[in-house]
């Protein structure tokens, strides 16, 4: 039985011309600059982004890590969304790596408001950390993969821009905002300083992230990425799928989104199962109320018919679609949770 698998958009496996791209690859040893493949990556990601410079990264998390370290300094206040990746599931390295001092606010669905900014960044007090850094990020994962909307960033950033903060952009999934928005990449990351992406989500390459800057941001950021242990050698061979994801892989994710609606409508026509947000990109999350049924039971009997999912909360699971997925799997998940929970 082949399985459906919509637990992440992580799980999807490069393809054949990925692989090729990795095959023939040119080299060098990015340490000393000059992989060829990483340099272009790095370039191509920072003209896309309308910045000066990137930095090709292991991971999402280490891209965001490099970012704050080379925004602050320990013992800084960086300002994010309860809810933000950066803060939830980046196993604490904002203070254990980074030695800042977390100041959640309590977003709108992931979005930071501006009247919300203002009532937490104090004035200027020998008591406080030194406001230094405020984190967004978009689509918003806990959010449901939200779409931040462009003006409340605006109207958000503009205020940070005028307290002094620094800004950073978590855009690990920034081309499914694209696709949603119709905005160009390099709209959305204008308000900030620094904007990390995820090659490996729905982009499908097998590994990496991009954090992209200004020249000078990222001449310390590589500094920084080095001491972390981030500094590779012919990482051209994964930079390679990166740059074939980023220059091929975007512009199909609309697809993701319409089958994760679908799912959602098709999911949400069964009694006892609602959406907990709206289904605005590649997730969705859903409710189960369903008499002597909860999240796990529904996951557990989804894995026996070969639908893969995360259980996110005693009644909550979370779906994700991408290329991997197409429609026929997407009604065939609809008719097995008809089945399972008879109401076929
Ligand atoms: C996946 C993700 C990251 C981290 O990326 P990894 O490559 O898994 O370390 C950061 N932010 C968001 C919003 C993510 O979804």
């Amino acid at each position: 039985m082949q399985s459906i698998d919509l637990r992440s958009d992580t799980i999807t496996q490069p393809t054949p011309e990925m692989r090729e791209a990795m095959y023939s690859a040119e080299l060098g040893d990015d340490v000393y600059g000059e992989d060829p493949t990483v340099n272009r990556l790095e370039a191509v990601a920072a003209q896309v982004l309308g910045k000066e410079a990137g930095l090709f990264t292991a991971s999402g998390t280490m891209g965001n890590l490099i970012a704050i370290m080379t925004h602050t300094n320990p013992g800084d206040e960086i300002f994010l969304d309860a809810g933000a990746h950066i803060y939830y599931y980046e196993v604490g390295g904002l203070s254990r790596v980074a030695g800042l001092v977390p100041h959640l606010i309590e977003g709108d669905r992931g979005l930071i408001r501006r009247h919300q900014l203002e009532q937490a960044v104090r004035p200027d007090n020998i008591h406080f950390p030194e406001p230094k850094l405020l984190c967004m990020e978009n689509t918003h994962n806990r959010a449901g993969g939200r779409v931040l909307p462009h003006d409340e960033v605006l109207a958000t950033t503009e205020l940070a821009k005028q307290l002094g903060l620094r800004l950073h952009l978590d855009g690990a999934r920034l081309f499914n905002a694209v696709a949603a928005s119709s905005q160009a990449p390099a709209v959305l990351a204008a308000p900030f300083d620094s904007i990390m992406i995820c090659l490996s989500k729905g982009l499908a390459a097998p590994m990496g992230s991009v954090l992209v800057g200004s020249t000078k941001f990222i001449a310390k950021a590589r500094k920084i990425r080095k001491m972390l242990g981030g500094g590779m050698r012919q990482a051209g061979v994964a930079a390679a799928a990166g740059l074939w994801a980023l220059e091929h892989m975007t512009d199909r994710l609309a697809d993701d989104h319409e089958r994760a609606r679908s799912l959602g409508s098709g999911l949400t026509a069964i009694p006892g199962l609602s959406l907990l947000q709206p289904v605005e990109t590649n997730m969705l999350y859903i409710q189960i109320t369903v008499p002597g049924w909860n999240a796990e039971k529904l996951v557990a009997a989804w894995e026996e018919r070969g639908v893969r999912s995360n259980a996110v909360a005693g009644d909550a699971i979370r779906l994700v679609t991408h290329w991997e997925i197409d429609d026929a799997q997407i009604q065939s998940v609809v008719a097995i949770t008809k089945e399972i929970l008879g109401a076929a």
